[in-house]
């Protein structure tokens, strides 16, 4: 691993902040939080802007139309869009992250051309429809049925939690295609349509306020057996392809926005202030930030490995779930001491005056999913006892 910055990485480094310093102020408004065919506008706008200059897909390979960026490239490109402030991958994080990464491992030369392009230009939006009400954790129990007939499978039963369902155009999901086969050998991979007749999806309200994430329900969808990634019942192995990605490497820009979050809770330290006191005042809040600060570092260096890995495998390995188990529970730490921070403050959702107390309450909220989402700590954990530590299996 050598991730020493070259003449030439200084080079994209500085074409890369002049690009977005020019495009930034020119970005339309942030739509509100609930208006959901606004936020794909927004998105797949800044997608397709990433497209047209040659930034999309910093990591996919040019052979599919990406930058086939250096690793030190895509972590200057982390630092920089995070430095200046530029949109999230948001909607696209499905398509982008770990939906296009599987395609490109897993699909036939006609399912890469047909997909890849449009995901990487903001054309496609993907959601995710692995999950169901009895299958989570213990994903291999699903029940989504998938039968055979013809050349198309008829699926039938209900998906949960699937964020971004009420706009994207295509759905990675997993089928139960052998209900009499030990349960992760019956399971089919398959790209479906969202705008198959057949299916209702209902929004989920949450605390933080959002309807990011459905119930889907499927009565008698047909989705064509060409469709399929993988052959019949391999599916478990191509979802775990899809999780090494999800787990590896998708987390990577959350891991950038925890570092922005710690250096906008100095910033409120210092704002605050208690009895003529500022809150940055106080040693032991600025010894915990330290410490706070001092861990994200420490993953940081960890990224770089972990991604170093990735790169030169082409998969990223089970390293992935100590990243996802640290930043997601740091980022609940972080947001934790915010709110110690605000005192009452933390009892609104509103900004109280000139503090931006407002959003550092809503992120911890939202930050309570971080550990549920893509696998939970408990399950990552038990990933890292057995496949990194080499423990008995549970
Ligand atoms: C914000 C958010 C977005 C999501 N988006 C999607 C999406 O787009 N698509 C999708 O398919 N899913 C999505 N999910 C679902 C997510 O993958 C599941 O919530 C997660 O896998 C946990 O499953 P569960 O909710 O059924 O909890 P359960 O599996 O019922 O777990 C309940 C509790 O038991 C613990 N537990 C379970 N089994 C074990 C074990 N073997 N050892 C130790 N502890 C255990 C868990 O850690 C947890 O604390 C999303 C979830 C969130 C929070």
């Amino acid at each position: 691993m050598d991730l020493r910055y070259s003449e030439s990485d200084e080079a994209f480094r500085k074409e890369l902040r002049e690009w977005l310093a020019d495009v930034l102020p020119g970005l339309p408004a942030e739509p509100s939080i609930d208006d959901w065919p606004g936020r794909r506008d927004y998105d797949t706008g800044w997608q397709r802007q990433l497209f047209e200059a040659g930034y999309a897909g910093i990591s996919w390979p040019t052979e599919y139309g990406g930058r086939g960026a250096t690793l030190v490239e895509q972590l200057i490109y982390l630092e920089e869009t995070t430095r200046a402030g530029a949109p999230y991958v948001g909607v696209n994080f499905v398509g982008t992250l770990h939906a296009g990464p599987t395609i490109m491992t897993e699909a036939t030369p006609e399912q890469k051309a047909e997909h890849l392009p449009r995901i990487l230009r903001g054309d496609e939006v993907w959601c995710q429809g692995f999950s169901e009400p009895n299958a989570g954790s213990d994903l291999g129990s699903l029940g989504c049925r998938g039968v055979r007939d013809g050349d198309e499978y008829v699926i039938t039963g209900q998906k949960t939690w699937t964020s971004f369902a009420q706009i994207a155009d295509w759905c990675e999901m997993l089928i139960r295609t052998d209900p009499d086969a030990p349960k992760h050998k019956g399971i089919t991979w398959v790209m479906f349509p969202m705008d198959t007749p057949g299916i209702e999806i209902r929004p989920i309200h949450t605390i933080a306020g959002s309807t990011e994430f459905s119930e889907v329900f499927f009565d008698e969808a047909r989705v064509p057996v060409v469709n399929r990634v993988g052959q019949e019942n391999d599916g478990w192995r191509v979802a775990m392809v899809t999780f090494g990605f999800e787990r590896g490497t998708g987390f990577v820009s959350d891991l950038v926005e925890t570092d922005r979050l710690i250096s906008d809770l100095v910033r409120l330290a210092r704002q605050v202030t208690r009895r003529s006191a500022r809150a940055w005042d106080d040693i032991a809040l600025r010894r915990e930030i330290g410490h706070l600060q001092a861990e994200m570092d420490a993953l940081w260096a960890m990224t770089k490995r972990n991604l170093s890995q990735a790169a030169r495998t082409g998969v990223p390995g089970p390293a992935g779930s100590v990243m996802k188990v640290v930043y997601s529970e740091l980022y609940q730490r972080v947001t934790d001491l915010a709110m110690r921070v605000l005192e009452r403050g933390s009892l609104s959702l509103d900004d109280l005056g000139d503090w931006p107390s407002g959003g550092f309450v809503h992120e911890r909220v939202r930050s309570t999913s971080f550990s549920i989402a893509a696998g939970t700590s408990q399950i990552q954990r038990n990933i890292i006892a057995e496949r990194i530590l080499g423990l008995p299996r549970e």
